[in-house]
C-alpha cells in the first residue's frame, strides 16, 4: 500500500497569500462599487516592465534558437561560464569578495534554492531561523523531517529553533542563548521586516559559526536595495565567511525576474562539513535534479551586468524606493510606528490600538481599500505588525498613503 509522507501533513492548512486573495476576493464580491479602488501593496511581486538592455538580451537569444547554428539545446546544469564569470566578478570580486565563478551554480529562482539547499544536510540538524521569516525555510524543513509537529499554542513548530526580531532588538536575530543550532538561516535585509544588518553584526555570526560548526544560510534575494554604507551586500565580505557560508540571491528583485526565473547559490569550496566539501555535494544534487536555466533566461542574467543594463536597473531600484520613502514618511507623519523601507522594498508596521495583524488588514481594506501582508502570517512574533510593499506603482502608493493618513 502507497503512504504519504507524513511530515507534510505536519503543515498547518492553506497558504497566506491565498488567504489573502479569498479575503481580497470575498470583499469585491460583497462591494462591487469599491472593486476599482482596492490598491494592493500586499504581495512581494514586481511592477515594473523588465529594462530595455534585458528585453534586447532575450530577443538576440531568441533568435539564435531559430537556426541550428546558434541554437542551445540542454544548458551546462550548473550555468554557462558566461553568466557564472559575470556574476563573479561583479556581485563578488568587484567588492573585494574572494569568489570564483565556479563556486556558483545557476539556478531557476531563490526559492528553488532556498527550499532545497537543505537536502545536503541530514535530518538530525537542528534549524534557526528568524521570527518571523520567509516561510520557505521552515516548511522545506518541516517537509524533509526535520522538525516535530506544528505547536499550535506557540504557533510555531517544535525542534525549530527560533530567533525573535522584535522591536526591542531592532528586528534582529540574536545568537541562540540555550541552544546551538547547526543550520542557521538568515535574510538580508530582510523580508518580512525590511531590516538589515550591519557588517560588523554579521561579523559577530560568522565567527560563531565557525567556531561552533554551524553553516549559515545567507538569503541574499534583497542585495539591491541597499543604501546604506555600513550595511554588507554579501556575506563573503566578512572575514571567514567562506568556511561557514552559502549565500542565496535571486534576479526577482533587482532585476524583475519574478516571471522569467533566475537565481544563482553560492558555495565556496573550503565549507567542509562532517569531512565533506558542501560544494561538491550542493553539484551532485543540482546535476541530478536541476537540467539547467533556460539558455535565454541566462542570456537576459548576463545583460543584467551590461553597462547599460546596471543604470537601467539602478533607475528601476529607485522608482521603487521612492515608493518605501514615501510610505515610511507618510506612515510616520500619521504616526505610525515603522522600520525597514531604508535598505529593502519593505516596510513593517506596528498595528495601532492593539489590533491584530488580521484584524488590522480587514481595518485597512474595508476603510481605505487597502491590501497588505498581516506581520502573524510570517510567524507568531509578526503578530501585531503589518507589510507593505514598495512594489506598486508610484501614483498608487502615493494615493495609498494618502488614504491611511485620512483614516
Ligand atoms: N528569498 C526571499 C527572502 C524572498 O522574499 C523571495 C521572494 O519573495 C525569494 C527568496 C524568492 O525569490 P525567487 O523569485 O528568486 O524565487
Amino acid at each position: 500500500m502507497v503512504t504519504v509522507n507524513q511530515n507534510y501533513l505536519k503543515l498547518p492548512g492553506s497558504y497566506l497569500f491565498s488567504n489573502i486573495a479569498k479575503k481580497v476576493s470575498a470583499y469585491k464580491e460583497a462591494n462591487p462599487e469599491f472593486k476599482d479602488s482596492v490598491i494592493s501593496l500586499g504581495i512581494g511581486d514586481v511592477t515594473q516592465p523588465l529594462a530595455p538592455a534585458i528585453i534586447d538580451a532575450l530577443h538576440k537569444s531568441v533568435d539564435e534558437m531559430a537556426h541550428a547554428e546558434t541554437f542551445h539545446g540542454y544548458a551546462p546544469d550548473l550555468g554557462y561560464e558566461f553568466l557564472r564569470s559575470a556574476i563573479a566578478k561583479n556581485d563578488y570580486q568587484s567588492r573585494g569578495c574572494d569568489i570564483s565563478a565556479d563556486e556558483i551554480f545557476v539556478s531557476d529562482g531563490a526559492k528553488s534554492d532556498s527550499g532545497n539547499i537543505q537536502e545536503i544536510f541530514g535530518l538530525d540538524n537542528k534549524v534557526a531561523v528568524c521570527d518571523p521569516v520567509y516561510p520557505v525555510y521552515v516548511d522545506t524543513n518541516v517537509m524533509a523531517g526535520r522538525t516535530g509537529l506544528y505547536n499550535k499554542e506557540r504557533e510555531n513548530f517544535d525542534g525549530v529553533i527560533y530567533m525573535p526580531c522584535k522591536e526591542e532588538n531592532g528586528f534582529l536575530p540574536e545568537i541562540p542563548a540555550d541552544e546551538v543550532p547547526d543550520l542557521i538561516y538568515l535574510c538580508f535585509p530582510n523580508n518580512p521586516t525590511g531590516g538589515a544588518i550591519t557588517k560588523a553584526a554579521l561579523q559577530e555570526w560568522v565567527d560563531y559559526a565557525n567556531k561552533n560548526g554551524c553553516v549559515i544560510i545567507y538569503d541574499a534575494a534583497y542585495e539591491a536595495y541597499i543604501s546604506e554604507e555600513d550595511v554588507p551586500h554579501s556575506i563573503y565580505e566578512c572575514e571567514g565567511a567562506r568556511t561557514c557560508a552559502i549565500e542565496l540571491r535571486s534576479f526577482s528583485k533587482n532585476a524583475g525576474f519574478t516571471g522569467v526565473r533566475l537565481g544563482f547559490t553560492v558555495v565556496p569550496k573550503e565549507l567542509v562539513r562532517d569531512g565533506v566539501e558542501l560544494h561538491s555535494l550542493w553539484a551532485r544534487r543540482h546535476g541530478t535534479k536541476f537540467n539547467g536555466a533556460p539558455y535565454i533566461v541566462q542570456r537576459a542574467g548576463e545583460a543584467v551586468y551590461s553597462p547599460e543594463g546596471k543604470v537601467q536597473l539602478k533607475e528601476q531600484i529607485a522608482y521603487y524606493m521612492r515608493n518605501a520613502k514615501t510610505i515610511l514618511e507618510g506612515l510616520s507623519a500619521a504616526g505610525f510606528s515603522v522600520s525597514g523601507g531604508k535598505n529593502a522594498p519593505y516596510i513593517w508596521l506596528k498595528t495601532p490600538d492593539q489590533m491584530t495583524s488580521w484584524e488590522f488588514f480587514d481595518y485597512l481594506l474595508e476603510k481605505a481599500h487597502i491590501v497588505g501582508t498581516p506581520g502573524s502570517g510570517f510567524g507568531a512574533h509578526g503578530e501585531g505588525y503589518f507589510r507593505l510593499t514598495a512594489f506598486g506603482s508610484y501614483e498608487n502608493t502615493l494615493e495609498a498613503i494618502e488614504r491611511i493618513k485620512n483614516l
